[in-house]
């Protein structure tokens, strides 16, 4: 299949392109860098099926090529750091970036395919979270310009599907870690990682009883794989069900990596979550997926990953 995707210089986006190429699909990645590496396109350039675009898709996606079978809409910022920095972009990225990539779809009958995320529940009120709760957002906090976003990319695909007819796929991604995550990342896992290697202390955030539930990016690349062959079209989380306080997380970090760091607390930013933990019933009944790898391997791996390069 010839596939393009929007974002294909980021963490996520990356591995889905490395994926896409290993199963024998031309690939075109298309992205911005407002948050991504360059690092991340060279990976693929000597590759014969792979050719990438420099463009912010809000403005548009300029492919002109031959037809295409899927457009993957990966691009935004999605670090609290970043999306913080950039408001506006990350809002433009989510409603007109969404919208460009549905017409671009239409245009070539091509399915259509949405990275969305766990942050559509927002400060959830129900846990863990299934698909149908609908989720207890800030509107006008720091985080909004996010949720909205995303929360408005889910609404303008359902209506291009209703109204348009395009075969379109949603995934909520949960908290998702793994090697090509830029290390000024600033999410908490790039953070303690990083913190580890240069024997810093581990910077928690608040009294650190807040949770988070830790998914590694293949188990994640593998139910997006497993959607896009199932005709379904309503939101399916994805995530690793396996839920942390931060504090236990850090913990975690420090007994694998380096017993002797020491735990420091921060401030708290606005909004923070207090719990989440995907409900991923649905993604084990439609998709047969489950994701396998436990956080004390995956940060194992990652630390191994990144102390090697
Ligand atoms: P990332 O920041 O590493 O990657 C996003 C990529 O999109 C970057 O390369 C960036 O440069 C590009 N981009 C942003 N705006 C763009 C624009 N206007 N035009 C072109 N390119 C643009 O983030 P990630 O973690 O890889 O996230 C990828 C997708 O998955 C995002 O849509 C994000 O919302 C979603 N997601 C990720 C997680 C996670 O835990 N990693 C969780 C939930 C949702
Ligand atoms: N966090 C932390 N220390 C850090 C970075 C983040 O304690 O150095 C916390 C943050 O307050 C949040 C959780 O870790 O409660 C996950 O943060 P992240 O930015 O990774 O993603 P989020 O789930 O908030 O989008």
């Amino acid at each position: 299949m010839r596939i393009l995707v929007t974002g294909s210089a980021g963490f996520v986006g990356s591995h889905l392109v490395e994926r896409l190429l290993d199963e024998g699909h031309y690939v075109i990645g298309v992205d911005n860098y407002i948050s991504g590496q360059r690092s991340n396109t060279e990976l693929f350039l000597s590759h014969i099926s792979f050719s990438f675009i420099e463009a912010d898709v809000s403005q548009g996606i300029p492919y002109t090529g031959e037809p295409l079978d899927w457009v993957m809409h990966f691009a935004s910022p999605a670090s609290p750091p970043h999306y913080q920095e950039f408001p506006i972009e990350t809002l433009m990225v989510g409603a007109q970036g969404t919208q460009n990539g549905l017409e671009l779809a239409l245009v070539h009958n091509a399915s259509f395919f949405l990275a969305s995320t766990s942050e559509v529940y927002g400060d959830p009120q129900m846990h863990p979270q299934p698909e149908t709760y609908w989720g207890n957002v800030n509107p006008i906090g720091v985080r909004s310009c996010y949720d909205e976003a995303k929360r408005y990319a889910e609404a303008i695909t359902m209506a291009y599907h209703r109204k348009r007819g395009v075969n379109t796929r949603i995934i909520r991604i949960f908290n998702t870690y793994g090697p090509r995550m830029r290390p000024d990342d600033g999410r908490v896992v790039t953070n303690f990682i990083h913190q580890a290697l240069e024997g810093k202390s581990l910077t928690v955030y608040g009294d650190g009883s807040q949770t988070r539930s830790f998914q590694y990016v293949d188990d994640l690349i593998e139910g997006i794989v497993r959607l896009m062959k199932v005709n379904y079209h309503e939101p399916i989380n994805l995530g690793n069900p396996n839920e942390f306080t931060v504090l236990e997380f850090a913990e975690l970090v420090k007994n694998q990596i380096n017993p002797e760091l020491e735990i420091v607390f921060e401030s708290i930013t606005q909004d923070d979550p207090k719990r989440r933990k995907p409900d991923i019933g649905l993604a084990q009944r439609l998709l047969k997926w489950t994701p396998k790898t436990l956080a004390i391997y995956g940060i194992k791996n990652l630390y191994n990953n990144i102390k090697d390069i």
